[in-house]
Order: structure tokens, then sequence, then C-alpha cells
């Protein structure tokens, strides 16, 4: 905890420097109520004193310069008389007083500058190999000409309409314990808090006090990297005077890929396949991601049912930080099944006699209905997933259905 330049606030409340939002909030209640006019009139400047001091320790940036400052910290700016400041002078004694807000653009403790954050697009190739690749980027730095200060030595003059601070802001009592408070950017300086004086400015920056740079970063992509994840550059970030530069950070964005689909370290593609290669056994190659040609063989006799997945070891995304170790490749089979009168009749006997016998035809007990079976576009739309899932044609990609169903059933 921060050293406190000032308790009388705190003290107000009857808190410690060290109280929570939380408790700060229950004893600024259980003060207000207590104190409130309608209730103890005679309590004075007690209500206001109560109000003005939570006020300003509920607001996080005006507690810190309070405890950084103490009074000074809250006396600032110009202009702007409230009916706040009585009672500003009622805790601390005499004066106008502004609340600054926003940055804490004067104040020698470094602040730490915001992270700069770039989308980095790869291909899954990139992430399969890992890469080396250079990004140009334009960035603040402080000027050299003049060391950051925006002109010669004593040129840079705080500005007096604002007191340094940028913004004006003015606090309006609408009620007892009642304040508004209306934040503008000071006019006199363009909200830079300072002024430098036209023929002290310096040339380079204009007294901008920063240049803009090309940088090249080179960024290194490591194989098994991943969508979304990030490479940081420390401290490289905009600079500014009196600011400690944030980071730039790199964030992933993996590129589709035509032929694979990534899911963690491992890869699934799907692969075309006739009906004689899913019932008599098929060799076919494929590009991997490094370029090697892969030759995927599965023997005669082995059966490929239409939308079944088999799978490669180690042939997946290689791991982060462990290359060798390698996911899993997953290959579903799209079964092609030819055209209808692909074949006559009679040939159709002949190969009828060589696949499985089919089931016997059950005997038709009572009255029955025959019924017609047409041609169904699933394109067109069937009102009802379960219907549809019924007519799934069985060459359509979508389909996941790879279970004992009629499809995929082999004896
Ligand atoms: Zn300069
Ligand atoms: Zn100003």
């Amino acid at each position: 905890m921060a050293k406190v330049a000032d308790t009388k606030l705190y003290d107000i409340l009857g808190v410690l420097p060290v109280a929570s939002d939380n408790e700060l909030k229950k004893a600024y209640r259980k003060l207000a109520k207590e104190y409130h006019p309608d209730k103890n009139p005679n309590a004075g400047d007690k209500f206001k004193e109560i109000s003005f001091a939570y006020e300003v320790l509920s607001n996080p940036e005006k507690r810190e310069l309070y405890d950084r400052y103490g009074e000074q910290g809250l006396r600032e700016g110009s202009g702007g008389s409230s009916g706040m400041d009585d009672i500003f002078s009622h805790i601390f004694g005499g004066g106008l007083f502004n609340f600054m807000g926003g940055h804490s653009r004067s104040h020698n403790g470094r602040r730490r500058g915001e992270d700069m954050m770039h989308p980095l697009k790869v291909s899954l190739e990139d992430l399969y190999n890992g890469k080396t690749t250079k990004l140009q980027l334009s960035k603040n730095v402080l000027c050299s000409a003049c060391n950051g200060q925006g002109g010669k030595a004593g040129a840079v003059q705080k500005c007096n309409a604002c007191r340094g601070r940028g913004v004006r802001i003015m606090i309006r009592q609408l009620a007892p314990g009642m304040v508004q408070q209306m934040q503008s950017v000071c006019s006199d300086c363009n909200g830079e808090g300072e002024v430098i004086n036209e023929k002290d400015r310096c040339k380079k920056c204009e007294g901008k006090k920063v240049v803009k740079e090309v940088k090249i970063l080179e960024v290194h992509v490591d194989k098994g990297m991943k969508h979304g994840q990030r490479i940081t550059f420390s401290g490289e970030a905009d600079q500014a005077p009196g600011v400690e530069p944030g980071d730039i950070v790199l964030l992933l964005q993996e590129k589709e890929n035509e032929v694979f689909q990534r899911d963690g370290n491992d890869l699934h593609m799907t692969n075309k396949i006739g009906l004689v290669e899913a019932l008599c056994g098929f060799q076919f190659t494929f590009k991997h991601l490094d370029g090697r040609q892969i030759v995927v063989k599965y023997p005669p006799g082995k059966v490929i049912e239409p939308g079944c997945i088999r799978v490669v070891r180690g042939e997946g995304m290689p791991q982060y930080r462990n290359p060798f170790e390698k996911g899993d490749l997953y290959i579903k089979f799209d079964v092609q099944f030819p055209e209808n009168n692909w074949i006559s009749p009679e040939k159709l006997t002949e190969l009828e006699d060589l696949l499985p016998a089919r089931p016997e035809f059950p005997n038709v007990i009572g009255d029955a209905e025959e019924v017609d079976l047409q041609e169904f576009d699933t394109t067109q739309g069937s009102g009802g997933g379960q219907r549809r899932e019924a007519y799934n044609d069985s060459s359509d990609e979508e389909s996941s259905h790879h279970g004992p169903g009629v499809q995929c059933a082999h004896q």
C-alpha cells in the first residue's frame, strides 16, 4: 500500500486509508443516514463533508490523487467556482479548487502506455512448419532533436488555464450532497496541458515531443502455434514522455485451409472415393502441409462405409514447443455411389449374386398398402428435421451418419 499523504477525508468517513470500496460505501451510507439534514438539522456541514469525502474516495482517480498528493492533488485548475468550494475550504482551508480527472500526465510517476494489438494472419502451413516473418509498423518514438521535450529547455510552459491538466473540470452543486461534475478539454492548450512558445518549438517534432518512426519487427511463428495465440514484444509500443511504453502484441489469426481443418493438434480432412474403392480397397495420395506426398493405402477386403472416419496417427499438427510430437490426422470418407441405371439389369443380377444376400422378404399378414418411394432433394427443405434425417441422401457431405444405420451397415 502506497504511503498516504493525507487522511482527513478518510477520517471524515471513519475508515482507514486501506479501506475497500465496499467499506467506504458502507461507512458513507451509515453516516449519510445519520447526518442527513432532514433528520439532523443541527449537524451543520457534517453531511456535506461526508458527501464530499465519499465523492473523492469513491472515484479511483481522485482517490489515488488524494492519496499521493493530498489536498494539493485535489486543488487544481482555475475558474470553475462551485458550491463545493466552501466545503473544500471548510475541510482543508481556503481557496478555489478544481478536480483533475483523466490522466495523471504531469506527475512524475511513470505511467504505463497502452499495449498495441495487431492481428497477424498466418496460414496453416506456417503454423505447421514455423515461420520467421518481418512486420513493418509505424510507431511514436521520443523526438531525438529535443529529447522528447518539445523545444528548448524552458520553452515548455505549463498551461495556465488548466494548470497543466489538459482538462478543466467544474463541479456544480445541484442539491445538498448532490454534485454534478463536468469535464471539458482545455481550449488554451488543446488538452496538452502545456504551451510552447512558437519560436522555441522543436523543428523536428513541431513541439509534439514524439515523431513517427517505421519499425521492423522480426516475428517468429513457432511450429504448433494456434489461432488466437499472442506474440508479445515488450515495451515496443508507442513512446511518450514520462510513460513506460506498452507492448506490441500480435494476435495470430489462422487462415482457412482448403484441405485441412484443425482441431487443437489434430487435423481433419475429407476424401472422396468410389463404391469400388469402398468395397475393394484403395490407395490415394495427398500433399501434406510441409509439402510431403503422403500415400494412403487401404487393403482389399476392408470396407469403408459412407461417412466413416479413419485415423492416421502422428500426421496431425506439431505440438507447440514440442514439435516432434504430433497430433493425428482424421480422414472422413465420402463414398460416391454410381448413378441410376449405371448397369444393365442382367449385370445387376450378376452383381447381386456377388454381394451379401438380401434379407428374406417378410410375410405380409392381413391388409397392406404399397407406397411409392420418390427422389427427394434435401436442398428443397422437408419441414421437420426428423423427416429430413430419414430421407438423408447417402452422398450428403453434411451427413455425420456413420453409426449402425442402414447406410453404414456392413456384414
Ligand atoms: Zn523534438
Ligand atoms: Zn490548458
